[in-house]
């Protein structure tokens, strides 16, 4: 995908819905383009002014998206470590809050600013740092291991953190034969499944009172919508130029169907290698779907299904007309306060242990 870093050569209203029409992106019609072109020229024009880095999830929408280069997008994690790169005084966080939290943990002299503070996440928001201590009561002595997808206060209990990524390598990093996994309970079963033989994975409500949650979205796949993708969209099991991809978030029984499964990253890496070596023809994929939208414009050459009824309500809540006036703020001077992370000192400190632990064990 051609990134916005060739517009910033040559930055024109034109340049910049010239840029956005060569991406031939099958979900961002001429109506749309004309519509916003405006806002996300200025939008540009302004980082370029301010020198801000603008870091976008995977599953923001394509408009969005834009906005961000290449080595400013990606996932929760690569988006914080980019973040740890960057000398800019500006970090604006197109993700939710959980994200823009853990990108103020690692930089916590850095101005981290978010397009709408109340963007959620049902992981973190259904999770409380008094259920990881009511499993360490249960369980003394267990290391516990927290999904990034978790607030800043629940992650200061923990041991040490994960992602989708990484979480087979770092639970087998940690030491002992068990290991209690917060706060995604598909998730957890899905590991625990993985590594049967290798780790005891302990989890909230596994015969005990604790509390856990689920991804609201990645939870409304169901066994059935799987198969019937697989039939209507002739995504053959043996076919390997046909594949279901399914997020680690799903279901156990939507995991077991899949042909690859999966982070956002990985599943994203192996597309590539696939269209590298000649094959793919059709993939769907049991995740976001902007995630699909962006994935069609980088590589035209894949046929997508989508279920575009599977968007994140929190990850929509970022848009370009919430995104602007960030930026409008920053030119005037003015007060930031609404839309900048804040965390104590002693949070920022505690977060951060589990975070580093997962880096110096990922690398
Ligand atoms: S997609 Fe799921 S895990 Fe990701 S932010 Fe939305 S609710 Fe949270």
């Amino acid at each position: 995908m051609e990134s916005s870093s060739s517009i910033l050569k040559e930055l024109t209203l034109e340049s910049v819905k010239a840029d956005i029409y060569s991406r031939n992106n099958p979900t961002l019609t001429p109506i749309d383009i004309e519509f916003y072109a405006t806002t996300v020229h200025r939008i540009l024009e302004l980082k370029k002014k301010h020198n801000a880095v603008i870091l976008g999830h995977n599953y923001m929408e394509p408009l969005v998206f834009g906005l961000s280069e290449q080595g400013e997008q990606g996932d929760s994690l690569g988006l914080s470590m980019s973040a740890v790169q960057t000398d800019s005084e500006f970090i604006i966080f197109n993700g939710v809050r959980f994200m823009a939290e853990t990108a103020k943990i690692l930089n916590p002299n850095k101005r981290v600013l978010i397009a709408d503070k109340t963007a959620g996440c049902s992981l973190a928001d259904d999770f409380r740092a008094e259920d990881v201590r009511i499993l360490k009561e249960q369980y003394p002595g267990v290391p516990v291991m927290i999904y990034i997808n978790s607030y800043a206060d629940a992650k200061a209990e923990c041991d040490v953190c994960c992602t989708s990524a990484n979480a087979e390598q770092i639970a087998m990093s940690m030491p002992g034969d068990e290991l209690i996994f917060v706060p995604d309970l598909y998730f957890a079963q899905n590991l625990e499944k993985v590594l049967e033989d290798k780790k005891k994975i302990l989890y909230p409500g596994k015969n005990n009172s604790a509390k856990g949650a689920v991804c609201e979205v990645h939870e409304k796949f169901s066994l059935e919508d799987i198969i019937s993708i697989r039939k209507s969209f002739k995504i053959n099991k043996e076919d390997p130029n046909r594949m279901m991809y399914v997020h680690w978030e799903c279901k156990p029984e939507v995991l077991q169907e899949a042909d690859y499964y999966g982070s956002t990253t990985q599943i994203r890496n192996d597309i590539a290698h696939r269209v590298a070596s000649g094959n793919l023809e059709k993939a769907f994929i049991a995740s976001e779907c902007e995630l699909t939208s962006n994935l069609m414009e980088e590589f035209p050459s894949v046929e997508f299904a989508t279920a575009c009824s599977v968007r994140c309500n929190h990850m929509a809540k970022i848009s370009l007309n919430k995104i602007q006036p960030i930026l409008e703020a920053i030119d005037s001077g003015d007060d930031l306060s609404q839309w900048e992370v804040k965390l104590s000192e002693e949070t920022i400190k505690r977060a951060s242990n589990p975070i580093e632990r997962m880096l110096s064990l990922s690398f």
